[in-house]
């Protein structure tokens, strides 16, 4: 059985191809960076002169046809409306003209699955950090379940919006990591309010310390330092809450080596295992949208193609399982 996964929520265009057992046979991806963020309409463009190739060639590499393909599936949402139309009038038009069932997919829970499967998490507080989102999940009783969350932007758009400024290039991630092993802290505000976050605030701080000249290698060391351990701490409050004993990393942000060593830590501290997805899954990908479809294929939980409509803001706690 193989599903063919498309994604294309943000940034990152991509095509995979899994089978019934998660085995990869095929992940394609173009990214669409801009220096001064994503526009809407250019990302459409971008992504739609990409989709048709990237087909062919994840098709090539799983040594695959069409034919063989059981399912389509798609990122529904969450994610950037137009983007999100076009993936989605993509997937209907090869599941209509090639006569397969398909699957619309929330875009947060294919990061959490192909996180259980790569690293065989069972039961995990997860803690998913992306360009787009940060939360602390948990399942419950039928459906994923929001312990805490960013109250204003993602943990990746502020770092990436930092590097932005302060002309580091994109994306800010990597770069911020590997400046901030040259620093040394200095405090910052360390916003977590209940279980919630908070990051606009500590990217207005960094940027005007960046103004009036305050060492580059030293802000990001602190930013690091200050909003991984914001993360860390509403992690370990989860645990405790819950009484899961496993931690799973997942979202572009998990391969930061830093945030990778504090859950870590933490986790050891408290007796948990601790899990992060494989890198080459961690940014948005194909691979994770063609699994998280292959789990619902498998229980034959497919989309009539009235059901395909998308949706932007849909939250991983609106889908029971
Ligand atoms: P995603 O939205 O899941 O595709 O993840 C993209 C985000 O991951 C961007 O905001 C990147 O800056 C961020 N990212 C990638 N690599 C790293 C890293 N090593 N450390 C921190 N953030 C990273
Ligand atoms: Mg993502």
């Amino acid at each position: 059985m193989y599903s063919l996964g498309i994604e294309g929520t943000a940034h990152t265009v991509s095509v995979g191809i899994v089978d019934e057992n998660c085995n990869v046979l095929a992940n394609q991806s173009a990214n669409y960076f801009p220096k001064e963020g994503i526009h809407p309409r250019k990302a459409v463009e971008h992504h739609a002169e990409a989709i048709p190739k990237l087909i062919t060639t994840a098709l090539k590499e799983a040594k695959l046809t069409i034919k063989d393909i059981d399912v389509i599936s798609f990122s529904k949402g969450p994610g950037i409306q137009p983007c999100l139309r076009l993936t989605a009038t993509i997937a209907r038009t090869i599941a209509i003209n090639h006569k397969k069932p398909i699957i619309g997919v929330n875009h947060c829970i294919a990061h959490v699955e192909i996180g259980k499967k790569k690293t065989g998490a069972k039961d995990p507080i997860i803690l998913y950090v992306s360009g787009g989102n940060t939360q602390v999940i948990g399942f419950a009783q039928n459906r994923y379940r929001v312990f805490g969350e960013t109250i204003d932007i993602a943990i990746g758009n502020s770092i990436d919006k930092f590097a932005r400024f302060c002309d580091l290039g994109f994306p800010g991630g990597p770069i911020v990591e590997k400046l901030a092993k040259k620093g040394k802290f200095q405090e910052l505000p360390y916003k977590v309010k209940g279980m919630d976050f908070s990051f606009s605030g500590i990217a207005v701080e960094l940027e005007r310390r960046y103004k009036k000249g305050a060492n580059i290698n030293d802000l990001c060391y602190s930013f690091q330092e200050t909003v991984f351990a914001m993360l860390t701490e509403s992690v370990e409050r989860a645990l405790a809450h819950t009484e899961k004993t496993e931690v799973l990393l997942t979202g572009g942000v998990a391969q930061n080596k830093r945030l990778q060593q504090m859950l870590k830590i933490m986790a050891k501290e408290r007796g948990c295992k601790y899990f992060a997805v494989p890198k080459e899954y961690a940014g948005d990908n194909g691979a994770m949208i063609a699994w998280a479809g292959m789990i619902k294929h498998k229980n034959k939980k497919h989309d009539q193609l009235k059901d395909t409509k998308i949706i932007r803001d849909w939250r991983i706690d609106e889908v029971i399982l």
